[in-house]
This record gives structure tokens, C-alpha cells and sequence, in this order.
């Protein structure tokens, strides 16, 4: 039986008793539950199999002096099972959030900022919470998720990057508006100064127990919304919701080479967890600007580069720029227009892997000639010959076959 279990499950509300609870009615609440659910009696229903291992397990820490003051006192310092704050979490879960005590934004993000690879959604969580089970019925799942550790939402922005920033990294401050704990009452939904009490329904415990034939059921609290309090004055900041809507600037390193209109994830940078639960995600939209040379073709850069026909015919080496320094290219004699050269790993350089620079060479041609330039020209052209014999024979023989 660890802390997080301690933390992550309701013993009280498994046996549908309240908080406060003597030995005698948690027995009695045992006995009762136990009898209806035993395998014997339900042979092959897994749902009932699950309940009374989760009711066997309530029991054997409930049941025992010690262990269920040290249960008492993991949830109070930690803030479960009621013993947190009344709120409605906006677009969240149904129930609560909010601690009850404060938290540190950016403690939240440094300690889930290493990632939850694959961090599942509410499936996750409740699978999480039961083990496995996964039979329990929906009126405990809300009551579990109203008291238990909640992960973040997930959050999405965008952001706008030059060319050069998509190619080469950056790191960017993004504003972003994500629910979080109220700074006035810390999350608590009391104005401060007052605090809120226990709800006198359920006496803290956030469930009420309802019988249907021979199953009685634990069901939130529709008193205090199954968070075991309730606020008389409410925080004027937050109207008793224990969260407000809050923008905070983050700094995210966006990786080198991505492309436009990619969506990045960033674990554990969205909207801080509830009740030491995690972070949930950030997704970037990045949006990429053009480039007055450049183009993109996966990790290749592409630069097309004007060429006179003397260089094309002779060869030359060129001076180009990369977008990290200039680079020497030698074009061969005799090279067409059109045709493409490559310098390797002068592209873009993402995942470790360096895309090449793409040179496009093109034969300039001058739209208008200077008289000697026409002269000179006409003087080569008639040097140089047929360009197209193969043509010249076609047509001469009437068409080709
Ligand atoms: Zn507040
Ligand atoms: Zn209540």
C-alpha cells in the first residue's frame, strides 16, 4: 500500500461511509457490501469482482487502527479525498479542483518538464485510479476524479518563426492563457480570512450512499459537488471556483527544422496538474515565413543561382551563401542550364541529420544587347555551330518516324 494509493483512492467512499466514521459502522459497511459482492455469489461478474476487491482493500487499511490514521493523514497533507477545495473546473472534470493549499507554477513544469511520454487522457487516469478494475460503476468514477490527482490540460498555441528560426532552432517566449489555482485563496474558493467547512451532507466524505435493489451505491456529493466542502463567502477573485484564467509567459525551444504549419508537442508545458497531478501538454502551430533565396524541400535548402553562359561553358567556382556562412561551389565546364548541384549537409539540419544545399544554376540570358555585345555574339554563335544536329537531320528527312 503506497503514499499514491493512499493519495489516489477513497477508502470512505468504497464503503460509502463517511469521514468520520466509527469501527462499528465501517464493519457494518463491510459486512454488508462483502455479503453482495462476494465471488461466490457473483461468479463471473467482473464488475462486481473489482468492487469487492476495492471494498476488501478499503476495509483492511479502514479497518485498522494505525494505518488508517496514517491513510487520514497522507490525504489531508495531500490534499485528497475531500479534504481539498470546492471548485468547478472550466472544460475540466465535473467535481473539484484546487488542493486546498498552494503550488508553485513552476515547480509544476520543472518536475513534469522531463516529459510523460505518451501521456494518456482521462482512459489513463482512470485506469490509473482503478487499477485495472475498470468495472466500477460511472456514479464512483466521478466521485474518484472529483477527489483524485488530475492531470493538466492539454494546451495549443502557435507561433511564427522566420525562416532561418525554423531551419536552425530558436528559443521563443509564447503567452499563453490556461486555467490555473486561484493566487487570492490559493485555491480553497473562500474569501480569504474565512475558510470553508465541512459539508454537512456527506460530513467531508464527498460521496452520499444511495441503495438500488441489493447494491448500495457511493455517489459525489451533490451538496458540495463531492469535495467534502463547502464555501459560505466566496473568493471575490475567482467566485468560489478556487481556479482563475491565467496568462503566463514559458519559454519553449522549438527544435531546428520544423516546417511550416507542424504541429510540435511539448510534454508536460501545458496547463499545471490538480492535486499533484501532471502537467498536461503544449502543442505549438508554427507557422514559417519564406525566405528571400531560400526554399524548403524537406531537410534540403534549395538556392537557385543565375549563371553566364561563359561560366556555364567554361566552369567556375562560385561563392553562395548557406544560411550559416557562404560556401565554395564549382560548377564544371560545360554545365546546362537548369541543372542541379548539391553541397552536402549545408541544409537543414534536424533530428541530427543534415539535409544538403540544392544550387539550381540557370543560364542568364540578357534581354537587351549592347551593339558590341550583338556583334560579339553573332561572332560565337557562328564559331560554335549547330546546337541541335540530331533536330536539323529529322527535319531534313521530313519528320521524325
Ligand atoms: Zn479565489
Ligand atoms: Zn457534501
Amino acid at each position: 500500500m503506497s503514499t499514491r494509493d493512499f493519495i489516489e483512492k477513497d477508502y470512505y467512499a468504497a464503503l460509502g461511509v463517511p469521514q468520520d466514521a466509527d469501527a462499528a459502522a465501517i464493519k457494518k459497511a463491510y459486512r454488508q457490501l462483502a455479503r453482495e459482492l462476494h465471488p461466490d455469489k457473483n461468479p463471473g461478474n467482473a464488475e462486481t469482482e473489482a468492487r469487492f476487491k476495492e471494498v476488501s482493500e478499503a476495509y483492511d487499511v479502514l479497518s485498522d487502527p494505525k494505518r488508517r490514521a496514517e491513510y487520514d493523514e497522507a490525504r489531508r497533507l495531500f490534499g485528497a479525498g475531500g479534504a481539498g477545495a470546492r471548485a468547478g473546473f472550466p472544460g475540466g472534470f465535473p467535481g473539484g479542483a484546487g488542493g486546498g493549499q498552494p503550488f508553485d507554477l513552476g515547480d509544476l513544469f520543472g518536475a513534469a518538464g522531463g516529459g510523460r511520454p505518451g501521456a494518456g487522457g482521462l482512459g489513463d487516469l482512470f485506469g490509473g485510479l482503478f487499477g485495472g478494475g475498470g468495472g466500477a460503476g460511472s456514479a464512483r468514477a466521478r466521485s474518484q476524479a472529483a477527489s483524485g490527482p488530475a492531470r493538466g490540460q492539454d494546451v495549443e498555441t502557435e507561433a511564427t518563426l522566420s525562416f532561418d528560426e525554423a531551419v536552425l532552432g530558436v528559443t521563443v517566449p509564447l503567452r499563453m492563457q490556461s486555467p490555473g489555482t486561484c493566487p487570492t485563496c490559493h485555491g480553497s474558493g473562500a474569501r480569504p480570512g474565512t475558510s470553508p467547512h465541512t459539508c454537512p451532507v456527506c460530513q467531508g466524505a464527498g460521496v452520499t450512499s444511495r441503495s438500488q435493489g441489493a447494491f448500495a451505491f457511493s455517489e459525489p456529493c451533490r451538496n458540495c459537488r463531492g469535495t467534502g466542502q463547502v464555501v459560505d463567502d466566496p473568493c471575490p477573485t475567482c467566485a468560489g471556483n478556487g481556479v482563475t484564467t491565467q496568462t503566463r509567459t514559458i519559454t519553449v525551444r522549438i527544435p531546428a527544422g520544423v516546417q511550416d504549419g507542424q504541429r510540435i508537442r511539448l510534454a508536460g508545458k501545458g496547463a499545471p496538474g490538480r492535486r499533484g497531478g501532471p502537467a498536461g501538454d503544449l502543442f505549438v502551430v508554427v507557422h514559417v515565413s519564406g525566405h528571400e533565396l531560400f526554399a524548403r524541400k524537406g531537410n534540403d535548402l534549395t538556392l537557385t543561382v543565375p549563371i553566364t553562359f561563359a561560366e556555364a561553358a567554361l566552369g567556375t567556382t562560385l561563392t553562395v551563401p548557406t544560411l550559416d556562412g557562404n560556401v565554395s561551389l564549382k560548377v564544371p565546364a560545360g554545365t546546362a542550364s537548369g541543372q542541379t548541384l548539391r553541397v552536402r549537409g549545408r541544409g537543414v539540419s534536424a533530428k541530427g541529420r543534415a539535409g544538403d544545399l540544392l544550387v539550381t544554376v540557370e543560364v542568364a540570358v540578357p534581354k537587351r544587347l549592347s551593339p558590341a555585345a550583338e556583334e560579339a555574339i553573332k561572332v560565337l554563335d557562328a564559331e560554335l555551330g549547330d546546337p541541335r544536329p540530331r533536330i536539323t537531320a529529322a527535319v531534313q528527312s521530313g519528320g521524325a518516324r
